[in-house]
């Protein structure tokens, strides 16, 4: 059988994405073909553009889709024909050792096997072409791993679910999952982007006390309101350790009990764990550049039995998580409309990038016809 896709390909670093029509490989025994409905644009694929992350083209971008299932391979015993699911960017196995221990997150054909670019999904003249995380959901068809795909309720809009697929788990998960923060707690968020805003709804669900959005640019520190932030504090300009020194003075003179880094950037690292209380953690989200290094007091880990802790994908476990956030979304818990700033057309994928990229918009989803 031919199956046709309209997809996104980045052909080039720092060039546009081209819009053409794909022929889709034939599905493994444990895939699936996936109608993509919609899919958020990330940073992470802005990322991939501007080549901040080594990910070889040709390659269709997209790791924020969901779906209704088209086919599905002789193996797949989950899902069928019909069946609307969300795409985790972070596939598991279910098999390897992170998987049985609970980390399904670290699943050794997770991020890895995700980024390597041997997972093709597409071919063009006789060419492959990769699909980035194993997804590519910059396309109206995709084939994916039967175990990236989690079915969800038909009444849930799909043009809404997607965002739960990096942006909103990332955010959320990392909140009450990596951090697993305490009714009454204390929180800074450094960074109130598309993940930063979803840490602060994460906080907010979890019963955190108070909330401080910080970032350097005003329209995210309303952003940041929006989804719970209790207080706000913009550092632009400040230089040294100026920024932890006044959150901490804010908090009494201790600092918060957990700070989260939404940035990547070493600096604000510094700043994040500085912000801390004695006992407190700083969690790190953000992605700095490969080969960056980070300063610290180091005496302050066990003296201060502050600690620093990374969080991946929200340290998730997608088939558990996906339902009971889409369930706090019906309930009103869940900010997902407002995190919509707007829907395009796949040909606008280009523009899309470009408003990630100036700070204009908090994410832009594709919706495909
Ligand atoms: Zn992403
Ligand atoms: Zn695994």
């Amino acid at each position: 059988m031919i199956r046709e896709s309209r997809a996104a390909v980045m052909y080039d670093f720092n060039a546009p994405l081209i819009v053409e029509t794909l022929r889709l490989k034939d599905p493994r025994p444990d895939q699936i073909v996936v109608r993509v409905v919609a899919s958020g644009i990330c940073h992470t694929d802005l990322s991939v553009v501007r080549a901040a992350l080594p990910y070889p083209p040709p390659v269709v971008l997209g790791h924020e889709g969901a779906g209704i299932v088209e086919e599905v391979g002789k193996a797949v015993t989950h899902l069928r024909p019909g069946d609307h699911v969300v795409l985790s960017s972070i596939p598991h196995c279910g098999r390897c050792a992170y998987c049985r221990a609970g980390h399904a997150h670290l699943c050794d054909s997770g991020l890895q096997a995700a980024m390597s670019g041997q997972q093709v999904a597409f071919e063009k003249g006789g060419a492959d072409i990769a699909h980035f995380c194993g997804l590519g959901s910059f396309a109206t068809r995709t084939l994916v791993d039967a175990c990236a795909a989690v079915k969800i309720d038909d009444d849930i809009p799909l043009n809404r679910a997607c965002l739960i697929g990096c942006g909103v788990i990332t955010g959320v998960g990392a909140a009450i999952n990596t951090a697993r923060i305490q009714p009454g707690e204390t929180v800074a968020v450094f960074g109130c982007g598309g993940v930063g805003v979803n840490v602060i709804q994460g906080a907010t669900i979890a019963g955190a006390a108070r909330i401080l959005a910080v970032d350097v640019v005003d329209k995210k520190l309303e952003w940041a309101k929006q989804f719970g932030a209790t207080e706000v504090l913009n550092v632009r300009g400040l230089t040294g350790d100026s920024a932890s020194d006044e959150i901490r003075a804010k908090f009494g003179d201790m600092g918060v009990d957990v700070a989260f880094e939404c940035i990547g950037s070493p600096d604000v690292i510094r700043q994040a764990f500085l912000s801390t209380r004695r006992g407190g953690k700083a969690v790190i989200v953000g992605v700095a550049p490969f080969g960056v290094e980070v300063a610290l007091p180091a005496c302050m880990l066990p003296l201060e039995e502050r600690s620093l802790v990374g969080s991946l994908y929200g340290s998730a476990f997608m088939p558990r998580d996906v339902p009971r956030l889409l369930d706090l979304y019906r309930r009103g818990k869940l900010k997902l409309d407002e995190l919509v700033s707007r829907e395009i057309r796949l040909d606008e994928v280009n523009a899309g990038l470009e408003a990630l990229e100036s700070g204009g918009v908090l994410r832009s989803v594709i919706v495909f016809e």
